[in-house]
């Protein structure tokens, strides 16, 4: 498959003439590993327009030559990545404005900046690298596309095996095993199992509740396949449904699918938002539907752009994004259905492709 590290290089070496940088010292790790390859856990970049050098530490020694195979210059330090990064910047000319992500550096680091970089002048910028994610190459949408499949088969699995008297912790453990046996590298949040009442919470943690008849059940999980995640929430019932279940359910799944349906990229991502929200709104559930309706996925399950009524970036082509409208009556329950999107330039694709329609379970 294509290399598609240079092309991102080039862009960001791009982004930083832009913006009169001489160059940028990266921290996030993502980051690090959408220019790079490399998915170690301490590692420090640093790019100008001719050097592209990443420090980290003797543990990653093997690992960094296979995943970045020259990618970058590495350099092993023995001691702090810090030292090393000192001694590299003072042997480059002409770079003296230096771009730091801000949003990605400890108090503490910001200070070895200010003590031991004096020399240089340290410019804090945000989003730099993150904006560059945000379009999916092929690549990427094949890795989320693995993510995907990964989840999907895994609940699938799961749902075989889910009766009443199971609690939340036990169902949630259950479908990390078969996020796990489906080839899942880890799971890109703590899944969220909430039952019953406990569905009305849209970031509950799984607890010791135990599942009854006649419980809504929302699973909201994802999977991890060569660093890329995905992200989805469906909503069952234990037993038959009451209509009442029935009908907020069917408001959500309308809702997404108008989303799903009308999404574009060029859109602003409050436009994107009011998709679902204004269906919601116009059936009398809009202060029932109280967070965004969604966001993008790669590296990081929650990315650039947003989806969410005061996000006014446009939506670019390629960006994959989450659709997740929800329902939350407390003391009742709630219904969320979540899929993951990429937005092409015919249109959406829906990457998740588990049935929608309210499935009784048992
Ligand atoms: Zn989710
Ligand atoms: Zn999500």
């Amino acid at each position: 498959m294509t290399d598609f590290r240079p092309t991102r290089l080039a862009a960001l070496r791009d982004a930083l003439a832009r913006g009169d940088f001489d160059g940028l010292l990266v921290t996030s790790l993502a980051n690090v590993r959408y220019l790079t390859g490399f998915s170690g856990s301490n590692a420090l970049l640093l790019v100008t327009a001719k050097e592209c050098l990443l420090l980290t530490d003797f543990r990653y020694a093997t690992q960094v030559e296979e995943e970045v195979n020259g990618a970058a210059a590495v350099r092993i330090e023995a001691n702090s990545l810090w030292t090393g990064l000192w001694s590299a910047l003072a042997g480059l000319t002409g770079v003296d404005r230096v771009g730091f992500e801000s949003a990605h550096l400890l108090h503490r680091d910001f200070q070895r900046l200010l003590e031991q970089g004096a020399r240089w002048q340290w410019r804090p910028v945000t989003d730099l690298v993150e904006s560059l994610r945000e379009q999916k190459d092929v690549g990427e949408i094949a890795h989320i596309e693995g993510a995907v499949a990964i989840a999907e088969r895994a609940l699938d699995a799961t749902l075989r095996e889910i009766h009443p008297g199971l609690t939340e912790m036990q169902v949630a453990g259950m479908l990390e095993q078969q996020l796990r046996h489906a080839g899942s590298e880890g799971f890109p949040f703590e899944s969220i199992v909430a039952s019953g009442p406990r569905s009305a919470l849209p970031h509950a943690r799984a607890s010791d509740r135990q599942l009854a008849l006649g419980d809504l059940l929302l699973l909201d999980f994802g999977a991890i396949y060569r660093g890329y995640c995905s992200d989805i929430t469906r909503t069952f019932v234990l037993g038959p449904a009451t209509a009442e279940q029935q009908d907020v359910y069917n408001v959500v799944r309308e809702a997404n699918a108008v989303a799903s349906g009308a999404i574009r990229a060029g859109m602003r991502g409050m436009a994107a938002d009011a998709l679902a929200r204004d269906y919601i709104d116009a059936r009398g559930f809009g202060a029932a539907f109280g967070h965004s309706l969604g966001h993008g996925i790669g590296l990081e399950v929650h990315e650039a752009p947003r989806l969410a009524k005061t996000a006014e970036a446009t939506l670019p082509l390629g960006a994959v994004v989450t659709i997740e409208p929800g329902i939350y009556r407390s003391g009742w329950g709630g219904v969320r259905i979540e899929d993951d999107v990429l937005l092409t330039d015919a249109g959406p694709r829906i990457l998740t492709s588990f049935p929608r329609d309210l499935r009784e379970l048992l």
